[in-house]
């Protein structure tokens, strides 16, 4: 059986998560892509093994992450089963439900019903009892918020999760039921959004509150799926998401739209001693609220690159300027 490497302490850096008692690694591995039925099993279990040996000890799921929808959670679990059970006092992992996942009307969304049903076939797949954090996926426009968060509160006192994390809600939002949650004394600590030098919409409003609220952010797609390392500075590589024509989430006019920014940006990475993308993740790291960065990965040697990220985490005042003047 796997042992885990001694030294995986020794360079990563754990950050709080808000003011709660948790704390996540800088860099966290997402299971979004690259873990479903569609990829090789054999790298899957490198990839995760091998962030592990590096301090990553939170890994990230939902129902739906594939494909087929479930399989990257059924993947972990087996890869948890054989390696990894062992570590699981050592390990934070995830999962979510909101978006859509199985027929009929109780298979996506916020209902009661739908997320204890959801949770409870995600820890099946993993083969966990519990999980580290839960996740709403998306706020539901349909059902009362206190119902939605009074169903997280439940998983809470059953067991079946430590802590409770929402997903892309906005601040009004994360403010409403932050509020729910402080009267149930729910165990609410993050808010888990998209933030990379392309997307920063959660610097206006969403990172106000959470600081003031003393909660904690997670950031998703920090290397905007790709975009923001220099996979695409030659064009768009046969074995890259971009090439996937049924990729909506990343296409090939996304890549051209950005490319000359993204080359600008190359420049400054070169001239600091960095890749663009330990650029990237050490510019989402400067935020005090970002308590982890959830990147992506299908090859070992790119989470080996992203790791070297947290050697050098600081900007001048100039070099931020000048990435503002890039983007603008
Ligand atoms: P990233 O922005 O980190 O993109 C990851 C992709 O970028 C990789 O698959 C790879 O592309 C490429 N890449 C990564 N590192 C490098 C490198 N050093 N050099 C060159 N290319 C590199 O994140 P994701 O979009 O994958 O999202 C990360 C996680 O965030 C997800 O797995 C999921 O857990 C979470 N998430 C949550 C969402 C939510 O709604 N809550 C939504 C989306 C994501 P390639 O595969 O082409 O090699």
């Amino acid at each position: 059986m796997y042992q885990a490497a001694p030294k995986r302490y020794e360079t990563m850096n754990y950050r709080r998560v808000g003011n709660s008692g948790l704390k996540l690694p800088a860099l966290s591995l997402g299971l979004w892509n690259n873990f479903g039925d569609n990829a090789q099993a054999e790298n899957q279990k490198k990839l995760i093994l091998g962030a592990f040996d590096r301090g990553i000890t939170h890994f990230d799921l939902a129902n739906n992450y594939g494909p087929p929808a479930g399989s990257a959670e059924r993947n972990f679990g087996r890869i948890f089963k054989e390696e990894l059970s062992n570590y699981r006092d050592e390990l934070i992992v995830s999962s979510k439900a909101g978006f859509y996942m199985w027929e009929g009307p109780y298979g996506e969304w916020g209902s009661r019903k739908s997320i204890i049903a959801s949770c409870d076939q995600s820890l099946m797949r993993c083969g966990l009892e519990y999980f580290d954090i839960f996740y709403h996926h998306r706020p539901d426009p349909d059902t009362p918020l206190e119902e939605t968060a009074l169903a997280l509160d439940q998983l809470i006192r059953a067991g079946k999760a430590l802590y409770i994390g929402i997903s892309n809600y906005e601040a009004e939002q994360t403010k409403k039921i932050g509020q729910i949650f402080k009267e149930l004394k729910t165990p609410f600590i993050l808010n888990q959004s998209k933030y990379n030098l392309f997307e920063r919409q959660i610097e206006e409003d969403l990172v106000p509150v959470l600081d003031e609220k003393k909660l904690g952010a997670i950031a998703y797609s920090p290397l905007s799926q790709g975009l923001l390392t220099n996979r695409y500075l030659n064009g768009i590589p046969a074995d890259s998401r971009a090439s996937q024509s049924d990729n909506l989430f990343l296409t090939e006019e996304k890549v051209t739209q950005t490319i000359e920014k993204v080359k600008q940006l190359n420049k400054l990475a070169q001239k600091r001693g960095q890749t663009l993308a330990q650029l990237s993740l050490a510019w989402n790291l400067r935020l005090p609220c970002i308590s982890s960065v959830i990147i992506g990965a299908s090859r070992m040697e790119q989470l080996e690159d992203n790791l070297r990220s947290l050697n050098q985490l600081h900007f001048s005042d100039e070099e931020l300027k000048e990435i503002d003047q890039i983007l603008s």
